[in-house]
């Protein structure tokens, strides 16, 4: 059997870090708890975790400060992050996701989705991010060939932009995963491109439109930005 991966739970809400911790242990995961972000930093220097779950709203140092923090460090510059968050903190969870962060979650999530993307980003941690360009992208009706910049709707070929290739691109080769669009502009163009975010949403608009029947593969996600589907 494969060795137990380790989550780190940042949490000062006393229910919530005992349900993750006895929903967690109880999916094979070892579990480590900290109840505010010096103790999380702590216990971050003396075994590095697989992933953390960091809340946002702690006493103390902050999840954006602890973010940023572990973001600027070698060691733990690759650390997978899932925010948690409260409702009405979608500043916060673009800030987090724009300093590293790997994905958020507002509570009251489920810990079924939860468990879901911890495995989905643990895979990825352990996979690497490349994307190989002859390895073609295939989600239900729609199929992406990076290499080629070709894009087929069951079947079909459709005709996208450069931009609206890439920004497809930038969202399929990681479903699920939100995107601000921020982040989706600098995919695209790489940093220092100034657009604006009305910019972004006209591509999307542009994009699901070409897409037909795959066009709501692309979601929105209110005051964040936006994700493609993810399909099981
Ligand atoms: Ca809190």
């Amino acid at each position: 059997m494969a060795e137990k991966k380790t989550v780190l739970v940042v949490e000062d809400e006393e229910d919530i870090l005992a349900l993750l911790h006895f929903n967690l242990v109880k999916a094979g995961y070892r579990v480590e708890c900290a109840s505010c972000g010096e103790e999380g930093l702590r216990k971050l220097k003396e075994q590095l975790p697989d992933l953390m779950l960091l809340d946002l709203m702690l006493p103390g140092i902050g999840g954006l400060d602890i973010c940023r923090k572990l973001r600027a460090e070698e060691r733990t510059a690759k650390l997978p992050i899932i925010m948690l968050t409260a409702r009405g903190e979608e500043a916060d969870v673009v800030q987090g996701l724009e300093l590293g962060a790997d994905d958020y979650l507002t509570k009251p999530f489920s810990i079924k989705v939860l468990l879901a993307r911890m495995q989905t980003i643990l895979r990825r941690a352990s996979e690497g991010e490349g994307l190989d360009p002859e390895e073609e992208i295939v989600c239900g009706d729609l199929q992406i060939h990076p290499g080629r910049n070709l894009v087929k709707v069951a079947g079909d070929l459709v005709d996208l932009t450069y931009t609206e290739f890439r920004v497809l691109l930038a969202l399929a080769s990681r479903p699920g995963w939100v995107f601000t669009r921020y982040q989706i502009v600098n995919s695209v163009r790489g940093e220092d491109y100034a657009v604006t975010d009305r910019a972004v949403d006209v591509q999307i608009a542009g994009l699901r439109k070409k897409l037909g029947v795959c066009g709501p593969y692309i979601e929105t996600v209110r005051g964040v930005g936006y994700r493609f589907r993810e399909f099981a």
